[in-house]
């Protein structure tokens, strides 16, 4: 959102993988000191958000560091309790992965959007199992949409338990019991290529379309609308 100069903006950061970070160095409205960011991320152990990015920007990995980015830039380091920003509050509950990671959900006003780009959704007969999915089904319940972590299937998933990532086929079960209306599926397997994720969307349209309001895998360029319209804001 513009402050009448630059911009002024949040971004929200799940937990610090490469995958998640990689594009952060490069961010040009950083490089703008017409700009602010206040930029929000859970804990890892003892390191807050702060140290996490300068250590991301250590001269070891890239020639710029944190401070020599001429944008106003805040680091807040956030526990999961929801934040009120006025025309819309934050909230998250912790992902199975393998670093604590944020599920972040987003409010404005009756409209619901839930983040889960890295998530194991356990699948068993245990009960953290059991406890972990009915405490995930009450915090995306009616979500308008839910973005969600689907980098496998579930005979893949077999092989790559405790790898912090599900099964699509889970992650479409536990919405639909939690009364989601739009379902995205991200987080694709980097060694699937177009022609299997064209043919894994095609078998859940066919299976799945009619039980939601939208049901897809997420591709480059996809725009989904809600109303009312969402606040700007970035989640990575
Ligand atoms: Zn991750
Ligand atoms: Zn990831």
């Amino acid at each position: 959102m513009s402050n009448g100069k630059g911009y002024n903006g949040r971004v929200f950061i799940t937990h610090p993988h490469w995958d998640h970070l990689q594009g952060f160095p490069f961010f040009k409205p950083f490089y703008d000191s017409e700009n602010s960011f206040r930029i929000y991320m859970p804990p890892n152990g003892d390191m807050g958000c702060q140290e996490i990015l300068q250590g991301h920007m250590s001269k070891t990995f890239f020639p710029v560091s944190m401070d020599m980015l001429e944008a106003d830039i805040n680091c807040i380091t956030t526990d999961p309790d929801p934040i009120d920003f006025g025309t819309y509050q934050v909230e998250y509950m912790w992902a199975g992965h393998t670093v604590p990671t944020a599920i972040y959900k987003l409010t404005a006003g009756e409209t619901t959007i839930v983040y889960a780009p890295d998530n194991e959704i356990m699948i068993g007969d245990g009960e953290d199992v059991y406890d972990f999915r009915k405490e995930f089904v009450e915090f995306v319940e009616g979500a308008d949409i839910l973005m969600h972590d689907s980098q496998y299937n579930r005979e893949e998933y077999k092989d790559r338990i405790g790898w912090g990532h599900s099964a699509w086929e889970e992650v479409v079960k536990l919405a639909e019991k939690a009364n989601v209306k739009r379902l995205c599926l991200i987080h694709h397997d980097p060694d699937k290529d177009d022609d299997i994720l064209d043919g894994v969307n095609a078998k859940i349209q066919k299976d799945f379309a009619s039980k939601f309001e939208h049901i897809s895998l997420a591709k480059e360029g996809q725009v989904i609308s809600i109303d009312p319209p969402c606040p700007f804001l970035a989640l990575v």
